[in-house]
């Protein structure tokens, strides 16, 4: 499937992944380790910084505790993959090229998109000038600086999904001389089973942290959030987790993308309107038997890897196969020494089985410990990343593209 040269010899046909994250990275690894005798397939990672962000943890950053520098070159060391550091400004679809820090431009054959997604605060006036949030390591860092030299004070976190219970809790853990609020449309925890849900509440409650459910925030102020109906919470700092949102770049090259930005795919994870761009990860709208997927590591590692088998198989000439993905757990930290696991169905709605304290606490530490080192057996045994819940009946799309 190599471009022929004028010379004769067929040129390498060019894979261009956007985006080391837990989805982009999976993908460059089991591709790289299956091509790696090959001189006919060039894979080039692209990623904003050279160290891989352990999104899973920013919480822990955002509370000035250290992780582990994970090196991205070091990890495609061996393979014959590139890494190329630079931030990704435009993907001209037709051109078939990616422009990098605006005055490179890499052409490709195939690309994997994988640029993930960050917390959305355009929806609500003044979050996107007062509020931190949990996007980067930077953005996390800035916000740990800020909370040592707090004091006192209120610390606001808005979105009582899992990534501002986490954070609350962290933040709780951490600061105890401070005042958390956390406060969001629906109750913290809303869908775990009620008895993990009471679990949750108690150990925020255990922590100090103050919910407040049912409210929305209208507007976020230097010093303070204004809810809908009027009232106003003062906060000397205020950490946005609510909603989520992706690059616009995706949209911007013409590909098709849902109502949120994501590229809409087919069974396969090829973009509907453009089959030689795979959309893996938070940026890819995915559907599968139960509806389409929401962003998790969980699920976004195994897109990465299918996305990588498919383009083997196109190489080869053959059909991909495709994709199914059935949840399986939704484990959350309280804190550094509580958790709870959430057993779930393949559609993400819970079981009554679940964990709490010191073995959730093992249990959620494992998970998020372990992208790092599947990446490095992958590169040893790229088979080694073939296995995830498939998900059953739950996962059978019918009229599957
Ligand atoms: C605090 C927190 C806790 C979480 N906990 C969990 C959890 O327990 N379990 C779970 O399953 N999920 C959890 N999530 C969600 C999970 O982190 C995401 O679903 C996951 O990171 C998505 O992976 P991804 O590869 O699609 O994107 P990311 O991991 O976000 O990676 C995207 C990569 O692309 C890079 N990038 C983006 N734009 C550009 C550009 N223009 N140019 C160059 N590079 C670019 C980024 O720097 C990044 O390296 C959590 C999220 C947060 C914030």
């Amino acid at each position: 499937m190599g471009t022929r040269q004028k010379t004769g010899t067929a040129a390498p046909h060019r894979v261009v992944i956007l985006g080391a994250g837990y989805a982009g990275t999976a993908a460059a690894i089991q591709l790289a380790a299956r091509v790696k005798q090959r001189e006919d397939v060039q894979v080039t990672l692209v990623n904003a910084q050279e160290r891989f962000t352990e999104r899973l943890r920013l919480h822990m950053t955002a509370t000035g505790q250290q992780l582990a520098e994970l090196s991205i070159p070091e990890l495609l060391e061996g393979t014959g993959a590139r890494f190329l550091r630079g931030w990704v400004t435009a993907v001209d679809a037709d051109a078939k090229t990616v422009r990098i820090d605006d005055d490179r431009v890499l052409p490709y054959d195939t690309l994997v998109y994988g640029l993930g997604s960050v917390a959305d605060t355009a929806t609500v006036p003044g979050a996107e000038d007062h509020a931190y949030t949990l996007n980067s390591t930077q953005d996390a860092g800035m916000l740990a600086a800020r909370l040592a030299r707090l004091g006192s004070g209120t610390v606001v976190v808005a979105g009582s999904g899992l990534t501002g219970v986490e954070s609350a809790a962290e933040i709780a853990e951490r600061h105890p001389e401070l005042d958390v609020v956390l406060l969001g449309r629906q109750e913290p925890g809303a869908a775990l089973h009620r008895k993990a849900r009471a679990y949750l509440r108690a150990a925020l409650d255990r922590l100090g942290v103050r919910v407040r459910s049912g409210v929305e925030v209208a507007k976020v102020l230097p010093d303070a959030v204004a809810l809908v109906g009027g009232e106003s919470i003062a906060a000397d700092v205020v950490l946005w987790t609510s909603g989520t949102r992706v690059s616009p770049l995706a949209a911007a090259a013409g590909l098709t993308v849902d109502g949120r930005g994501r590229i809409v795919t087919d069974a396969a994870l090829r973009s509907v309107s453009h089959p030689e761009v795979y959309a893996v990860g938070d940026a890819a709208a995915i559907r599968q038997g139960y509806g389409v997927m929401h962003g998790t590591c969980q699920g976004g590692m195994p897109t990465g890897v299918h996305a990588a088998l498919s383009i083997l198989r196109a190489l080869k000439g053959k059909q991909p196969t495709p994709f199914r993905f059935g949840y399986y757990h939704t484990p959350v930290s309280l804190g550094r020494h509580d958790a709870v696991v959430q057993f779930t169905r393949p559609d993400d709605s819970p079981r009554r089985i679940r964990l709490t304290g010191h073995w959730a606490v093992r249990y959620k530490e494992a998970v998020t410990a372990s992208p790092w080192p599947t990446y490095g057996r992958m590169k040893k045994m790229p088979a080694s990343g073939a296995f995830w819940p498939r998900g059953g009946r739950f996962t059978r799309v019918r009229n599957a593209r």
